[in-house]
């Protein structure tokens, strides 16, 4: 594996209207392996989005250092590249939405990037077709649901071809069904099409499909490891703000009730195959 994103003892501070600053992220490091899905999760002020914001240099460190693919952010001329390779995808539907229809949406970003014609009408049916939308082309975007919108906000983003492919709370605004139609998606871009995909999600049922859960707070990487580990029960969760989900609370209370279930079991299909 190499690593697509570097982070090193990254410091970030918002300046605020006082003489202190707010410290939003404390001395980071983190390396971002080409392909893998990353779930961050943390309670609310960990740092999160802040994080988020440095992997495509909309914020640049207070101190240390950010590398996408090699690329400095702190270097002007590398913000390109960097925009390049890293999309974002941000919580609220409605303020992504540029167009009047679903295909221009779509085909705004590259139009703006001067690609050619032929070329964009061929990058939106593609984008359209992975995000299940392509039915809905000519539709207006404004009256999709909110997990067309945020599928709509994907295509945009995976129309210009990123390797990363980066999610602050997608799901947040969403239903239950829309919440679906998008981690779907989102994990399809990444085990069908290789995007490395950065998952922040508040939803703990969200990640139990990422290769890494990452747990921030106050700033820092306070836990990883598989969701299995994550939620193996040794974690106080709970004392950061989150909950584990009821499948894999339900396997550690019949861990403890002396059931020997083996560790990597974590989802309802998994119990039922153990436990008939
Ligand atoms: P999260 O996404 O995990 O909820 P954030 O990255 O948004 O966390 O925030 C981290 C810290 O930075 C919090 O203390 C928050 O209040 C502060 N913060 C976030 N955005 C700003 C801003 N624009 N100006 C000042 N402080 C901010
Ligand atoms: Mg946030």
């Amino acid at each position: 594996m190499s690593a697509i994103i570097k982070l090193q003892n990254v410091t970030f501070d918002y300046p605020s209207g006082d003489v202190k600053q707010i410290r939003a992220l404390e001395s980071l490091s983190l390396t971002i392996e080409e392909g893998e899905y990353i779930a961050l999760i943390g309670p609310n002020g960990s740092g999160k989005s802040t994080l988020a914001r440095h992997l495509n240099a909309i914020l640049l460190p207070t101190a240390g250092e950010v590398r996408v693919d090699g690329f400095l952010t702190t270097r002007e001329e590398h913000r390109w590249e960097i925009r390049r390779r890293v999309g974002m995808v941000f919580q609220n539907p409605d303020n992504q939405i540029v167009a009047t229809t679903v295909e221009e949406d779509v085909a705004f970003g590259l139009e703006n990037l001067g690609v050619e014609t032929p070329v964009i009408a061929r990058r939106v049916a593609e984008a359209l077709e992975m995000v299940g939308l392509q039915s809905l082309r000519n539709h207006a975007p404004h009256l999709l649901s909110g997990g067309q919108k945020q599928r709509l906000a994907i295509a945009g983003v995976i129309a210009m071809r990123p390797r990363c492919l980066v999610l602050d709370e997608p799901t947040a605004m969403l239903d239950p069904r829309g919440r679906r139609e998008v981690l779907e998606t989102v994990m399809k871009m990444n085990r069908q099409e290789g995007i490395t995909v950065v998952h922040i999600t508040h939803f703990m049922e969200e990640i139990l499909e990422a290769d890494r859960v990452i747990v921030m707070d106050r700033g820092k990487i306070v836990h990883q490891g598989t969701p299995a580990e994550i939620f193996s029960g040794e974690l106080d969760l709970y004392s950061l703000g989150l909950e584990v989900p009821i499948i894999p609370k339900l396997i550690q209370m019949l861990r403890s009730g002396g059931l020997n279930i083996p560790a990597g079991v974590l989802n309802v299909d998994e119990l039922v195959n153990f436990l008939c």
